[in-house]
């Protein structure tokens, strides 16, 4: 599975929003954007006036460093969102946050994304009491997701649930922290998606490009 490999702070800093890619770190002072809160690179602290493109391009690369998908991911679930009944942007959203690491990360399981992705591919998670092995896998409404008996004592759990409470488990999701349960009660709405992510401007580019 590809994935990108490179320095995390600095697609916050390209972005210029805490896009929260390492964790704990991310909320201490050590965070790249507290502490040079303009773009990497040797003109990083020039000011740039975007183009409408280069605005719709900024918005779309957000949500796959968010997210932590490629672009043709990213396409193939605006294809999926596309042919759903309703606002195309909101649909792309809602696939997103319905992914099988996103949820375990939301419910506390991991402290980023990509550590939900790792855990989840080393086969600790299972889904409706089934191990299921693939960070894509969308989740619906009345799943439960718990870790395996044996994973239960995995350092990285324990140590991420201890610090949910700060992150804050979404209205759309159970957890019984206490017995490592979690649950889709409900599918994700809009305004359950707090990232500031304008999915307009991700429509107008992706629909002109597949
Ligand atoms: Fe982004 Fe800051 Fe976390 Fe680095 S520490 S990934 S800059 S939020």
């Amino acid at each position: 599975m590809a994935r990108y490999l490179g320095p995390s702070c600095r697609r916050c800093r390209r972005e210029g929003l805490k896009l929260f890619l390492k964790g704990e770190r991310c909320y201490t002072d050590r965070c790249a954007v507290e502490r040079r809160n303009y773009a990497p690179g040797q003109h990083g602290r020039l000011r740039r006036k975007f183009s409408d493109f280069g605005n719709q391009l900024r918005e779309k690369q957000k949500v796959k460093r968010i997210y932590g998908i490629l672009e043709k991911q990213c396409r193939g679930y605006f294809r999926k969102a596309s042919r759903q009944r309703g606002a195309t942007g909101e649909n792309f959203l809602v696939l997103l946050e319905r992914r099988f690491d996103n949820v375990v990360f939301r419910l506390g399981f991991a402290n980023t994304r990509n550590e939900a992705r790792q855990l989840i591919s080393h086969r600790h998670f299972l889904v409706n009491s089934k191990l299921v092995d693939i960070p894509s896998y969308l989740l619906k409404s009345g799943d439960t997701i718990e870790p395996k008996e044996k994973s239960r004592k995995v350092a990285r759990i324990i140590e991420s649930l201890e610090s949910v409470e700060r992150r804050g488990v979404p209205r759309w999701l159970e957890l019984d922290k206490q017995h490592f349960k979690g649950k889709l009660s409900d599918l994700p709405a809009r305004e359950d998606i707090t990232i500031p992510i304008q999915e307009q401007l991700i429509v107008e580019l992706l629909s002109r490009q597949i």
